[in-house]
């Protein structure tokens, strides 16, 4: 009885410390990859990182491991990592001064059960630096192409006005037209710029102070005429008191004009259009609904990705930066961006920036 109590034992102990090591090796293999790995189980509780992980994130696990993705702190990057949807296409991102390229896929037993989520992130930085190369000359291209536009606006703009004689009224009216393509087109040559900068973070942030009131209320005042040709009811609903703020308008501008444009731009005649505001835990809160053509739950994970149009609008005018360039934007402020979308009904997107700089 007594040997067989040590078989036992010993089988037992035999097994067990087998597995000890062999999953300590494979802990070890898998601690040491260049990649970062991170593994979610089937309730999306955080089970696993790896050292590169720890390291692109700037986290230790010790601190994350046995949370879910929702009580993550906002803002942080390993929330801004996993909130991403990468299953379909990979996604990169600028993390702690790296380009993380970011791959997510669901892991199987050999059985076929789920098991949970693997998360891969890839230190793409150095191969990002050499395509800068390449992408400045494209950048320098675009940029060139500016310049002579600017002069024949600059002509186009002072027939209109008839300081080159007298413009009969058919002619004003394609000339205004001519203007207003000019002005498209030079929206877009900036936007593609920009989408390069940010992308390759060359622009920076540069918050100052500004009064938010008169900041949202200048947004709203640029697209007014925008409306009004689209036969749109643009409403802006703001507290009488809004607090000063440390952000950068010249940037923010952009965001909302492309957020506001878009609303008008997929909107139906008589349809409405309402920006509203508030201010929550230190956060400004704005909302850009509309009742006009809606985006289908298919194309919903992929509107804020670079040159993404839906099929439905091919017959509107863009070129499918304006999001992109949006999320850059309110990124590189520390907020986020976010949208809810019935097709058909309408679309909500909602901008919450930190009122000012985070530690
Ligand atoms: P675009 O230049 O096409 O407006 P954006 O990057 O601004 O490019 O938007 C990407 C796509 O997201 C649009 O082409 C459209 O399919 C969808 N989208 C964005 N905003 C709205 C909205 N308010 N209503 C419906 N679809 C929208």
């Amino acid at each position: 009885m007594v040997n067989g109590l040590l078989t036992v034992n010993s089988a037992a102990h035999g097994t067990f410390f087998s597995t000890i090591t062999r999953s300590s090796v494979t802990e070890c293999i898998v601690d040491s990859l260049s990649s970062g790995v991170i593994f979610l189980d089937v309730t999306g509780i955080l089970t696993y990182m790896n050292r590169a992980a720890e390291i692109f994130l700037q986290v230790f696990k010790e601190t994350v491991l046995g949370k879910r993705i929702d009580m993550l702190p906002l803002r942080t990057p390993l929330y801004k990592v996993l909130s991403e949807d990468c299953r379909d296409l990979p996604v990169e991102m600028n993390i702690c001064g790296r380009v993380l390229e970011i791959r997510s896929s669901l892991l199987r037993s050999p059985e076929n059960e789920l098991l949970g989520n693997l998360v891969e992130l890839f230190d793409v930085s150095k191969e990002r630096r050499e395509k800068r190369n390449r992408e400045e000359f494209v950048a320098k291209m675009t940029h060139d192409l500016k310049s002579p536009l600017m002069v024949m606006q600059g002509y186009v703009q002072a027939i209109r006005l008839g300081m080159l004689g007298d413009v009969e009224p058919r002619l004003a009216d394609t000339l205004r037209d001519m203007e207003r393509s000019g002005k498209y087109l030079y929206a877009m040559i900036e936007d593609l710029l920009d989408v390069y900068r940010l992308e390759m973070g060359l622009v920076q942030v540069r918050r100052k102070e500004c009064d938010v009131r008169s900041f949202l209320e200048g947004c709203f005042r640029d697209r007014q005429l925008e409306a009004d040709e689209n036969g749109v009811t643009l409403t802006l609903r703001i507290p009488r008191k809004l607090p000063v703020a440390e952000l950068d308008v010249k940037q923010l501008s952009r965001v909302f004009a492309n957020v506001i444009g878009n609303a008008i731009k997929f909107t139906p005649r008589g349809g409405k259009v309402t920006v509203t505001a508030q201010i929550r835990n230190d956060n400004l809160l704005v909302e850009i609904r509309d009742t006009g053509i809606g985006i289908s739950e298919s194309d919903l994970p992929h509107i804020f990705k670079k040159y993404f149009r839906s099929e439905k609008v091919a017959g509107f005018k863009g070129s499918g930066l304006g999001l992109a360039l949006s999320r850059e934007i309110v990124d590189a402020h520390g907020g986020v961006i976010e949208v809810k979308s019935v097709e058909g009904k309408g679309s909500s997107f909602t901008v919450v920036l930190p009122l000012h700089e985070q530690d």
